[in-house]
């Protein structure tokens, strides 16, 4: 089990306001090890919520979460930040690259403080395997203005694997990408999973995207229930 939620309840609350409102009722899942798994719902039925939740980047009101048998809620904010430096990738709807670095500089760039000659090769090695395994090896000088939005997303995925995550976490990644980038990114992400053995998990509206993955939970009204319709 890569991870496991339990009982996990996130509300909101507006200051001065008694009510509550329930996002996440009573949720539980557990993620295996080596997994992909795809969470759809409609818009605001808190899938980034969720996501945050397992990343770590929001706490829940009850419930724990239980990364690789670690209680998360353990950790104090530091360590929280390490853990996910560590253990996880993120990508997001728009690719956040710098425009005013090329990409293998853009990919690199969480080791310009590294101060350790080897680890900055070893780096620089795994940049240039990984920028070859999506197909950017021919735009490594180039910058994200002069790179199409699927090759931006691409570059994104790359520089979410570049610290060896366990685990992949992306929300909307092809939100933003036409059709056939969209396919090609979401085809991506499953060899991610089954060549490079990275567990994934993606937040989506794309049913098309959704049945790439081996799960598909619908997020409704607080809880989550497995959908039959993936690629079984
Ligand atoms: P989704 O990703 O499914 O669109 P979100 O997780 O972004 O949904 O949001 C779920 C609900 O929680 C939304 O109604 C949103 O407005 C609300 N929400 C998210 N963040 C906050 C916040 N910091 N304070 C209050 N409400 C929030
Ligand atoms: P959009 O492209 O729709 O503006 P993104 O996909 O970029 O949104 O971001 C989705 C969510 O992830 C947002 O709530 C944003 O605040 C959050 N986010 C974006 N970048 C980061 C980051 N580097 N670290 C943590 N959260 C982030």
């Amino acid at each position: 089990m890569i991870v496991e939620l339990k009982n996990i309840t996130k509300y909101y609350q507006n200051a001065g306001s008694a009510e509550k409102r329930i996002i996440l009722d009573d949720l539980s899942l557990a993620i295996e090890k080596g997994e992909s798994i795809a969470i759809v719902g409609p818009s605001g039925s808190g899938k980034s919520t969720l996501l945050n939740v397992i990343s770590s980047l929001d706490t829940a009101n009850s419930g724990s979460v239980i990364f690789d048998g670690e209680d998360l809620s353990q950790k104090n904010e530091r360590e929280l930040a390490n853990f996910r430096n560590q253990n996880l990738g993120f990508v997001f709807q728009s690719h956040h690259l710098l425009p005013q670095l090329n990409l293998i500089e853009n990919v690199l760039l969480p080791f310009i403080p590294v101060k350790d000659k080897k680890q900055k090769q070893d780096a620089e090695k795994r940049a240039l395997e990984l920028l070859d395994f999506v197909g950017l090896s021919e735009l490594i000088y180039q910058r994200p203005g002069q790179m199409s939005g699927g090759e931006c997303q691409r570059a994104a995925v790359v520089r979410a694997l570049i610290h060896q995550p366990n685990l992949i976490l992306a929300d909307e990644p092809t939100g933003s990408l036409d059709k056939k980038s969209a396919e090609q990114l979401g085809d991506l992400l499953v060899s991610i999973n089954e060549k490079q053995g990275v567990s994934v998990v993606i937040v989506t509206h794309s049913m098309d995207l959704a049945k790439k993955m081996k799960k598909i939970y619908q997020l409704e009204e607080g809880s989550l229930k497995q959908l039959t319709i993936g690629n079984e």
